[in-house]
Order: C-alpha cells, then structure tokens, then sequence
C-alpha cells in the first residue's frame, strides 16, 4: 500500500469537510438554496482577499483568469510592463503577445524578487506605458514579491497593477483594497484548499474604468457581464453555470478560512516556511531564493550532482508524497515542498523526515533525525 501525501504547491490538501461536499446529489444553481450558498462564498472571498470590490468567480483554471485579465485590461498595440521573477511571471508575457499586446520585459535573475526600484525606473523611461503585470508569489523560483512596494510606484507613475496571486493568496499579507491593486486574481487549487476550477478576480474601481476602454477580444471572460451578474441583481449571479460543486465546496472553505482569520492564516504560513527552511538549511542543503523566501513554498538547490528530477521521484514513489521539481531554467536543479493551503507542522515534520530518508536513498545520506530536529524546535517556538 501507498497513502498519498501532497506537499505541491497546487493542488494543494483538502479538508474533509470540503471534499465531503462533492459527494452530495447536485442542485441547480438558479435555485434560491445555490444563490445563498454563492452569496455566503462571495462575502468569504472579500474577507480572503481583504476588499468590499466585488470578487468575480469564473469557472477556470488560474492561466484562464490571467488571460482573462489581459483580455479585458489591454488592447491590441498597446505597451505594457512585465516585471516578472520566473516561469509564471513570464506567462504574462506570453498571453500579452497572444493578444497582440507590446511587452516591455523586465525578468530578474531568478531567486530574486522583483525591484520597485527598477520598476519605477522603466515606468519613468517609458511613460506611454500605463500598465504593469506582476506576480504575488513566483511559484516557480519560491520568490514573494513586494507587492505594497510595487502598487505604490506603479500607481506613482499614473499606471495601473495587475496583480496573479494565484499560490501568494492566503500565504502571506495581500491587501487588494488598502495597497490599491487594480487588478487581483487568485485560483481554487491553492490557497483555498478546493480542487482546481475556480478562477477569482477583483478590480479597483480604476480597474474596471480601465476595462471599459480597453479593446482586446473577450466574451466568456466578459468582466462587464460578469459585473452585472454579480452585482446588478437581487442575489448574486454568473453569466453562465458556474462550477456548482466547487462553488458549494469553495463556501465550505472559505468558512474555515474565517474561523481561523487572515492574519493567523497568514501566521501560520509564515511559521511553516520558516521551520520548512531550518530544516533544510539544518540538512546541508541551501534555499534557492533566499533573499525572498515565499510562505507558500520553499525552493531547495539540490545537493551537487544530482538531477533533482531523482528527488521527486524517490519522494513520489518510495513514500507516495508529491512534492515538485524545477520549472523552465531551473528543471533539475531544484526541488521544492509546498506548505500552502491545509497544511500544519505535522505536514511539515513528515516531508523533513522524508526528505532525509530520500537522501540516502539517492546517496547523499545526511545525519537522521536533524532535520525534523531543526524543524521541531521552530514550531516549538512557533506554537504550531
Ligand atoms: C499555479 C499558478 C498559475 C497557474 O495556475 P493554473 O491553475 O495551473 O492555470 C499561475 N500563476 C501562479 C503564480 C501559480 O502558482
């Protein structure tokens, strides 16, 4: 037998109560029991992303709600900033060319965040460029980017920020409302604990006057229709089905989500990642991002000669745990261990664990037991 583990960062654990939901008979959703259950999940998705803006939920993967932001914040011709510190930084880019949008790039060394600085800088190089694209958390390098920093000199040099959130959302501070985000998208399989469907968006109101000159093509991914639906109706309501039972398993979620509170979910997170990079820190090996290590994942260089490729795979198939490898550039040079989501210190203490175990087994064997050991005495501290 094999029990299953995932330490990705996405999809992510899911609570039991959660996925208990999925199992009830369907309902249809233009029925007054659907609409209060979509009411009740859009007020927890203002409380999740800290604003009284609506928060659009479309039936998506993450790329879907980015292509939706680029589809409804730009046209055809028009310059716009990516600041980016990884593989899905640069996925702005890559959805800008796809709708004939000009991309001024600017990519750090990855490991790196992003400078507020040097964004301030291209903006004022450029003035014609009203538009900047930028990443919460870089998945891919296990990057938190300063996003209070950055909405404030994009917002200095009269342009907006569009913000992907998408692994950040929960794991660390994000005030959409108070840092002025123009534009904020997150997605289910992450931070919110529910299997991957769910795309969520919420604009400023500057956001939304943006959209309304903008020209790209859209009609699914329509903001103005699914403004209006949501908004201008006696209950909330979407243009089209929604995906009923992740709407029904998201208000599940977001119950617990305001239980424990944003700012002891973000605690938690940040008292995960740190006990996440003693330990590996404690076993030899070194972070891949230490200058900005994110909440939500840590990315681990892996020890000198091994394709880490290997790593996932001992993990995967010796102890049944997911954890994942490197992107783009950084494909077998890198592992990394997911702590987002419905994760506690027992997740942790157990990756660690196996993660010692994995070293010998690819014969780089490491003292057993310093890790966790490393591990327990930050959670001791941390009261988790
Ligand atoms: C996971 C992720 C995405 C892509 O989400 P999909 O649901 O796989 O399309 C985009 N951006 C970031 C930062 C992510 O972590």
């Amino acid at each position: 037998m094999i029990k299953r583990y995932i330490m990705a960062p996405g999809p992510t654990p899911i609570p039991s109560e959660v996925l208990a939901e999925a199992s009830l008979p369907i309902i249809h959703h233009r029925t007054p029991q659907f609409q209060a259950i979509f009411k009740e999940a859009n007020e927890g998705l203002q409380f999740a992303f800290r604003t009284k803006q609506p928060v659009l939920t479309f039936s998506s993967v993450g790329t879907g709600v980015m292509e939706s932001a680029v589809a409804n914040m730009t046209s055809p011709g028009e310059k716009v900033l990516v600041a980016s510190s990884g593989h899905f930084g640069n996925r702005w880019r890559e959805i800008c060319k796809a709708y004939s949008v000009e991309v001024e790039h600017y990519e750090v060394e990855w490991g790196q965040a992003v400078d507020p600085a040097e964004v301030s800088k291209r903006l004022k190089d450029a003035p014609g460029i009203k538009l900047v694209f930028t990443t919460l958390n870089e998945t891919s390098t296990g990057v938190a980017n300063d996003i209070q920093a950055l909405a404030k000199v994009v917002h200095e040099a009269g342009a907006l920020i569009v913000v992907d959130a998408i692994s950040g959302l929960g794991a660390m501070p994000c005030e959409s409302e108070a840092w002025g985000i123009d534009l904020i998208l997150a997605g289910s399989q992450k931070g919110f604990m529910i299997p991957p469907g769910l795309g969520f968006v919420s604009l400023s109101p500057g956001g939304v006057e943006k959209t309304k000159t903008a020209k790209s093509p859209r009609y699914y991914f329509s903001y103005d229709k699914a403004i209006k639906k949501l908004t201008e109706e006696k209950m909330p309501d979407t243009p089209f089905t929604p995906a009923i039972t992740l709407v029904i398993q998201l208000k599940k979620a977001l119950d617990l989500i305001k239980q424990e509170g944003m700012e002891n979910i973000w605690k938690r997170h940040a008292s995960l990642a740190k006990a996440t990079r003693t330990a590996v820190q404690a076993l030899g090996l070194k972070l891949y991002a230490p200058s900005a290590p994110s909440n939500s994942i840590t990315s681990v260089n892996g020890p000198d000669g091994v394709d880490t490729g290997l790593i996932n795979k001992t993990f995967r198939d010796t102890y049944g745990m997911s954890i994942v490898g490197g992107q783009g550039k950084a494909k077998g040079k890198i592992f990394r261990i997911g702590h987002l989501g419905y994760v506690d210190g027992s997740d942790v203490l157990l990756a660690i664990a196996r993660l010692e175990m994995v070293m010998h087994k690819i014969g780089k064997p490491v003292p057993l037991g310093s890790g966790v050991k490393a591990a327990q005495e930050v959670l001791l501290a941390e009261n988790l």
